[in-house]
């Protein structure tokens, strides 16, 4: 009888429709946000607490890319496994404490797959103990091999129910297998396609689902192939297209173009240009819109369709979702659960049935009954763009807000804005602070890079390591 009674306890706590410490954490997110981006559309602080990111855990990569925005010293940093778990478990138990028990969280720094397959499944296993939905960060250029060594254990059985992987794929990079200097986006669409087939083998072999999103540099040079990507990768595979315009950050020797030349409003404008409409980056706000667009939807045949249009009845969906599903933990979570929690949450405000109805049927009509007929299978796809900032301005920008001072500078000023809207946060447990990733790349990569080449050196000559900035 007792047993019974804490199993029903348990089971009553696991599907409480909030988690009261989630819920906690997004109110102190939402109390730190700026008044200029405390919209109704914001997202932190009602449904999430942003995303963070590792740094410092795995440095070094075998890709020339340009621009890159890791210091120059990266690159003369041993990858050395038991210093990613242990940088790993550190950062994610103070993101923990700090951020909640809840976040996406990305396994990024130099080169994932540089990585040994049980490092990295080891790190991906401890962002998840901290309730972190990681995801890695490639270039692309892996094999089936490592993923199965990655994906499953010694017995062959998958170790994760499913794996979330950005590929990086763009003419700024070099040293691709098969395509070492790519001359224009068109050449890397079978390199595009390869990766993504991966995931669908390791899938249809292993039963390992997954989430890929594809993540595209833009510079002058490639902006005018924006669209054709889109166009091109639009049913590979990917949940995902995010566009980072280049900013001066990292590695000057890499600087290449005058990325201010591209701006933001042209890079969405492709993006639309391939999607074939256009995309409202309102409807959902991360953080500060100079910072980032987001425009989430799916397709249906060739069409793609927002989850949320700007009409008056769709944004009274997404601000119902918020009061009744913001705090409500998804990942990390059994189906039963979720399904379990949902229920409670209806219960509780039964209005959200109707509206989810009408909701329904509105989409189905924007679509398109006899579209739907004919195509039938949604694929989700969102499209992203995250605009990093000039490490010129970054850091002025931070020196003064570490002083609490603001600028009276309008181009500082406006720095300091977004860097107090951050979306994309970095820990550094030995200071017990969160940074912005802007300002760990534009004011504390160089540094943190030079200690570590000390601590995790390659064995290079003594020219190679003047050359990547670590010996005077
Ligand atoms: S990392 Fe920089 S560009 Fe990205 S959200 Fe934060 S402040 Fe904005």
């Amino acid at each position: 009888m007792k047993a019974l009674g804490s199993w029903l306890r348990r089971l009553e706590r696991a599907t409480r429709p909030v988690d009261p410490e989630f819920v906690e954490a997004m109110a102190r997110r939402w109390d730190e946000l700026p008044e200029h981006v405390k919209v109704p559309g914001q997202v932190l602080g009602r449904h999430a607490v942003g995303c963070e990111g590792t740094h410092g855990v795995f440095p070094r990569c075998n890709f020339t890319c340009t621009p890159c925005y890791h210091s120059a010293a990266a690159n003369a940093v041993r990858v050395d496994g038991v210093h990613t778990v242990t940088q790993v478990e550190a950062q994610m138990a103070f993101l923990r404490s700090r951020r909640g028990p809840a976040a996406h969280a990305q396994l990024i720094g130099g080169e994932v797959s540089l990585l040994e397959p049980e490092d990295h499944a080891a790190a991906l296993s401890i962002m998840r103990r901290y309730g972190r939905e990681p995801m890695s960060f490639t270039h692309g250029d892996i094999d089936y091999d490592y993923l199965t060594t990655l994906a499953l254990d010694a017995s062959g059985r998958p170790r994760f129910r499913r794996l979330s992987f950005a590929g990086h794929f763009d003419t700024t990079m070099f040293g691709r297998r098969g395509i070492r200097r790519p001359e224009s986006e068109a050449d890397l669409e079978p390199y595009r396609r390869r990766f993504a087939a991966l995931f669908a083998r390791l899938r249809a072999e292993h039963g390992v689902s997954y989430f890929l999103a594809h993540n595209m540099t833009v510079t002058p040079s490639n902006l005018g192939s924006v669209a054709e990507v889109v166009r091109q990768g639009a049913d590979m595979g990917y949940s995902m297209f995010s566009f980072q315009p280049a900013a001066f950050v990292g590695n000057q020797k890499r600087w290449k173009e005058d990325y201010r030349d591209t701006s933001g409003d042209q890079v969405w404008a492709e993006i639309e240009a391939g999607v074939g409409c256009e995309l409202d980056y309102t409807v959902f706000q991360h953080g500060d819109l100079r910072c980032n667009r987001v425009a989430y939807g799916f397709y249906v045949g060739p069409k793609w369709f927002p989850v949320l249009s700007s009409t008056p009845a769709d944004l009274a969906t997404r601000d119902a979702f918020y009061r009744s599903f913001g705090g409500m933990l998804f990942n990390n979570t059994p189906p039963a659960v979720v399904a379990a929690r949902i229920a409670r949450a209806v219960a509780r405000r039964p209005v959200v049935v109707p509206m989810a109805l009408a909701w329904l049927i509105r989409t189905a009509r924007r679509v398109g009954w006899a579209h739907l007929a004919r195509h039938r299978r949604i694929r989700p796809v969102s499209f992203v763009m995250h605009s990093f900032m000039d490490a010129a301005d970054v850091a002025p920008a931070w020196e003064l807000m570490t002083r609490g001072i603001q600028s009276d500078d309008p181009q500082i000023q406006a720095t300091q804005e977004r860097l107090a809207s951050c979306h994309y946060a970095m820990a550094h447990p030995e200071s017990a602070t969160l940074v912005p990733a802007c300002v760990q790349h534009s004011v504390l990569d160089p540094d943190e890079n030079r200690q570590l080449a000390e601590l995790l050196p390659l064995k290079l000559g003594p020219t190679r390591r003047r050359a990547a900035g670590t010996v005077g």
